[in-house]
């Protein structure tokens, strides 16, 4: 391995921010590249570049930087992306981007890589939404098959009569998917070397609030052995056929014996922060190990752990919060605490589930028992 190494990110939000963490951490540089420079991750990066996305200069800048590019988030120029790659060091290349910008590609793709989502349908217009229905069945989700995250551009359908109140910007160019009764959600994140190597993130049970992911569980204590086993060894079949390089998070909805396939993310995923205190080699830490062309370790969980998003409306409780040294509080030094705004995020270790949920309960209003 290089005792000097410099890696950069395109995107300068909080999974930048901690990947530079990472990087601090082994003495490595980094630089980032945003277009604010109030990005968190530009304040702590060697080498803060502010330029479009799609600036192709700006993104030529990054690369001849760094020894090795990797992005932070989806909405990225894939044919810009793909040209750079053939000069300079993007290891994942273009590929895991190109497939999961689009709900109906990364859909597609899935089931062609052996993994089975939600029955779906295109949806173009009104036509299409009703012969949707009659295919997928209700209740059913529609959603916008690009720029829709954290349940953004997403709406159910319960009933025929909901069909007459589908807003237009979701009549064009969306998805309708079979609703699925989940028992609950986890993801899978892993990281594939160039030599086909794969390791993967000790999974956990995700809760999601308003779409939004709110609490992480980790162990998940209602995915059994069978299952986690089975959801490993499918995603990393995954990776494989896909010959995708680097990370990859995949979510997934868990019923009985059988799992969803929801979405894939190639980047570090928030279900994976509880990692940095709670096992002996975080996602980023994967991550890395992978940018840099070390040896990929397996992580292994220290201890029970649990994780908490703090968006906007959850920084005011955060003051009743009594601290001690198994709870972390990340802080992601953004300007404007918005409304459903990721913030932060708190970790507990060495805690309970039923004292996790009881403290996210009385300090945070959770519902979750
Ligand atoms: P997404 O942005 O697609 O990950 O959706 C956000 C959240 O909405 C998911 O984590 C689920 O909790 C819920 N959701 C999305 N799609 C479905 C579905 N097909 N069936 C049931 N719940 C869903």
């Amino acid at each position: 391995m290089l005792v000097s190494y410099k890696i950069g990110i395109v995107g300068g939000g909080q999974l930048a921010y901690m990947i530079i963490e990472e990087c601090k951490k082994r003495g490595f540089e980094t630089a980032c590249l945003d277009e604010t420079a109030e990005a968190p991750a530009l304040k702590i990066c060697d080498t803060p570049i502010v330029g479009k996305f799609s600036d192709v200069a700006s993104l030529t800048k990054l690369c001849e930087a760094c020894d090795v590019v990797t992005y932070e988030f989806e909405n990225i120029d894939c044919n810009v992306i793909e040209t750079l790659s053939k000069k300079y060091n993007i290891m994942q290349g273009h590929r895991p981007l190109f497939y999961s910008k689009n709900r109906i590609v990364e859909k597609n793709f899935a089931l062609d890589n052996g993994l089975t989502p939600p029955k779906f349908e295109v949806v173009m217009d009104t036509d299409s939404l009703t012969k949707a229905v009659e295919y997928v069945g209700l209740p059913a989700v529609l959603k916008t098959c690009t720029m829709g995250y954290d349940g953004k551009g997403q709406m159910v359908l319960r009933k025929l009569a909901d069909l007459e109140n589908v807003p237009q910007d979701l009549l064009c160019d969306s998805i309708l998917e079979q609703f699925i009764k989940f028992d609950f959600e986890v993801s899978c994140i892993v990281v594939r070397n160039k030599a086909g190597e794969i390791v993967h993130m000790p999974i956990g049970e995700n809760i999601h609030k308003n779409g939004i992911l709110d609490l992480c569980l980790v162990p998940p204590t209602k995915l059994s052995k069978v299952m986690e086993e089975k959801i490993i060894t499918a995603t990393y079949g995954f990776m494989a056929r896909a010959d995708f390089v680097g990370i990859l998070a995949i979510e997934y909805f868990v019923v009985g014996e059988e799992f969803f396939f929801n979405e894939m993310a190639p980047r570090p995923h928030n279900s994976g922060h509880y990692s940095i205190e709670g096992c002996d080699v975080s996602q980023y830490g994967m991550l890395v190990d992978c940018l840099c062309g070390g040896t990929l370790r397996q992580p292994k969980v220290l201890q029970d752990t649990f994780m908490k998003n703090i968006l906007g409306q959850d920084i005011g409780s955060l003051k009743n919060l009594k601290t001690n040294k198994n709870v972390h509080i990340h802080m992601y030094n953004k300007a404007e605490a918005k409304l459903n705004r990721k913030m932060g995020h708190v970790t507990f270790t060495n805690c309970k589930e039923d004292e996790f949920l009881q403290i996210n309960k009385e300090i945070f209003g959770g519902t979750h028992e």
